[in-house]
């Protein structure tokens, strides 16, 4: 048997002395300040151990690694209503793409790219404040991770508020399509701040566990729901780079702007990973390495 102790070691030291780490994000000012050189891996494996290596224990910001709970949440409180807002189709374009949502009269392809999770986001926010909804989120997550130290990062969401146009841009245009219930200021707020999230990739693999079994995701979701949460990170959670990931991982993953990836292996482990630096598409370029190495040595993969 592989020791996965070992080989989490071993992958964090190839992956500190990378050379080639992607660029940071630097379109939310707030992120660009992180330093590329990171790099953390968690597992939790089915049988309630977790394993760690690198920066695992230093938080992040999820990003859009937000949108799989947010998705959760939403599709717990409407079911399969929430359906009528956003598909289920991967989009081939960049997650913060405007162009297709003009072309498709203001319904988001999926609720992975910005448009999608504006639109789930509004959806949970109908009749309620603000505040609550995050204080929602936030007690899905520490209950998830069974970890009360769970926060969200102001800054990152002021500077993200700051210079989100393009998602203003989405919202508005959502609103213009009637598919926003809510002031787009209010919902915008709201994604904002779920976007700016931080954890660490403990936090993060123990918060995925209740993706990692139908029967023990039962708990927070039903077996159904978190069997098809997964398909859709196998087919939308990397934007425009989701062929790729599943070509080359093999298992169902969200990845977020801050570098995080969380990915799942059925039955088996709930991993997250973190190295800041991106590829063209967005998405982690040494977390997506990384995640490929563990799952070929582990033999993990949902094609067999
Ligand atoms: N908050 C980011 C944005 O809306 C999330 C994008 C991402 O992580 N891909 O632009």
């Amino acid at each position: 048997m592989t020791d996965l102790a070992a080989l989490l070691q071993d992958i964090a030291g190839q992956m500190r002395s990378a050379e080639d780490r992607g660029k940071v994000a630097d379109y939310i000012p707030q992120l660009a300040r992180v330093d590329p050189g990171k790099f953390g891996i968690a597992v939790a494996l089915a049988d309630g151990t977790t394993h760690h290596a690198g920066d695992a224990l230093e938080p992040f910001s999820i990003q859009s690694i937000s949108k799989v709970f947010t998705l959760a949440i939403a599709l717990g409180r409407l079911g399969d209503s929430l359906w009528n807002r956003v598909g289920r189709e991967p989009s081939g374009l960049a997650f913060n793409s405007i162009v297709q949502l003009e072309y498709e009269q203001g319904r988001p392809r999926n609720p992975f790219i910005n448009a999608g999770a504006i639109a789930v986001t509004d959806a949970i926010l109908s009749g309620h404040q603000p505040r609550e909804v995050l204080g929602e989120i936030l007690h899905f997550i520490r209950v998830a991770a069974d970890d009360p130290d769970i926060h969200i990062d102001e800054a990152v969401a002021r500077s993200e508020q700051a210079t989100g146009h393009r998602n203003f841009a989405l919202a508005h245009f959502m609103a213009a399509a009637g598919n926003l219930r809510n002031a787009p200021d209010l919902t915008l707020g709201t994604y904002f701040h779920q976007c700016a999230i931080r954890m660490t990739c403990m936090q993060l693999a123990r918060a995925g566990r209740f993706l990692m079994t139908a029967a023990g995701g039962a708990r927070m979701v039903s077996a159904d729901r978190v069997r098809r949460i997964n398909a859709l990170m196998l087919t939308c959670g990397h934007y425009d780079g989701s062929g790729e990931f599943a070509y080359r991982v093999g298992l169902p993953g969200k990845s977020g702007v801050g570098g995080g990836i969380l990915v799942i292996a059925p039955g088996r482990a709930s991993i997250a990973v973190w190295s800041p630096g991106l590829n063209a598409q967005g998405n982690s370029k040494l977390g997506r390495e990384a995640v490929e190495l563990l799952a070929r040595k582990m033999g993990w993969s949902v094609f067999g």
